[in-house]
């Protein structure tokens, strides 16, 4: 036990949970780093903290200053969190589309919300060109300036993983770990983890796992970005090579589908204890896949990269999974009746 300075030394050194049931039946050891358990309760604390530090050296943001943030929700909480600790004004454009548990978790962490309808990338009003573009009005008009933090294209988001997650993955393993796999929003955790990994051993099977809707597995696999399909998790998924993907290819890459990754949150949740997110089904699923083909005895890394808690009005719920054709587990549409 030690006592820290503040939160944000709270930050990073989570642990590494071996997951039974997936464990079990491939004959492997999977193991899923505990990200939720992060202060600000995501895989994205580390990000945020050091796009915010390398602002700091940089000069970029000064005391009193604004940061600006386009996100899906999580890199805001981070970076509100940071922010407050640190003594800057967080503005966050998010999506509409967004659970209204990462809205309220936004406002929480002392966020200010700025929401915008969901366009693709190519349309000027998309959620991070908006954040561009407020960031500089701000920084123009704000007595302590303004600071795009600009998660996908800031390399410091993908250090934050080639400096912390892949060493500490590294060091709990005691080097034996075989494969590494997960999915990608910024890529900021991906190619982070795995330029850390790699460095150690060569030989570290990298894998993305993808969710239907994102076009980097046909990029992967075919050279071209091509999306087919949706999926409710949040927060990951791409439809272009980010900067932070820049020089980064994963070994294999495999295509996940909410109705393959959703019988593994529910379980994981019933059998083992997890309340976990969307993604975190989509890396677990991964992880299955990559163990089947490295085969029994090897040691596979996954990310669980944040509570399910954040989506208790989607993943959680009977008649949102239901109206999309999606499965429902027997505990969650008819919890056992309790005479009191
Ligand atoms: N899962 C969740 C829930 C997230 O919010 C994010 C970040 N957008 C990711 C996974 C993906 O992380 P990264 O941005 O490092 O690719």
């Amino acid at each position: 036990m030690m006592t820290r300075p503040d939160v944000l030394a709270a930050i990073g050194g989570t642990p590494l949970i071996r997951l039974r049931r997936a464990s079990d039946e491939t004959g492997c050891t999977i193991l899923g780093k505990a990200e939720f358990m992060n202060p600000g309760q995501s895989v994205k604390d580390r990000a945020a903290l050091f796009m915010v530090d390398a602002a700091e050296r940089a000069g970029a943001v000064r005391p009193g200053g604004t940061i600006v943030e386009g996100t899906a929700g999580n890199t805001g909480i981070g970076l509100a969190m940071v922010g407050a600790a640190r003594g800057y004004r967080t503005v966050i454009v998010i999506p509409q589309t967004q659970s209204a548990e990462k809205k309220l978790a936004l406002r929480l962490a002392g966020a200010e919300l700025v929401e915008v309808p969901a366009v693709p990338f190519a349309n000027p009003n998309n959620y991070v060109k908006v954040a561009r573009r407020l960031a500089e009005r701000l920084g123009a008009t704000e007595p302590c300036g303004a600071f795009f933090a600009d998660q996908f294209d800031n390399p410091a988001n993908r250090q934050a993983h080639a400096a912390t997650t892949g060493p500490e993955i590294w060091e709990a393993t005691g080097g034996k770990v075989d494969g590494f796999i997960c999915a990608a929003g910024t890529g900021g955790t991906l190619a982070g983890t795995a330029e850390a990994l790699r460095a150690r051993n060569p030989g570290v099977m990298i894998g993305l796992a993808d969710p239907d809707g994102s076009a980097l597995h046909a990029y992967y696999a075919t050279g071209t970005l091509r999306a087919e399909g949706s999926s409710l998790t949040e927060g990951i998924g791409q439809g272009r090579v980010t900067g932070n993907l820049e020089g980064f290819r994963p070994d294999v890459s495999y295509a996940v589908s909410d109705r393959e990754a959703l019988p593994l949150v529910f379980g994981l949740l019933a059998e083992e204890g997890l309340c976990l997110g969307g993604s975190s089904g989509i890396n677990v699923a991964g992880a299955i896949r990559l163990a089947r083909r490295l085969g029994p005895g090897h040691t596979i890394v996954t990310i669980l990269c944040d509570g399910g808690a954040r989506y208790a009005s989607k993943l959680f719920d009977v008649g949102f999974l239901r109206e999309r054709g999606l499965p429902v587990p027997p505990w969650l549409e008819a919890p056992r009746a309790i005479d009191p």
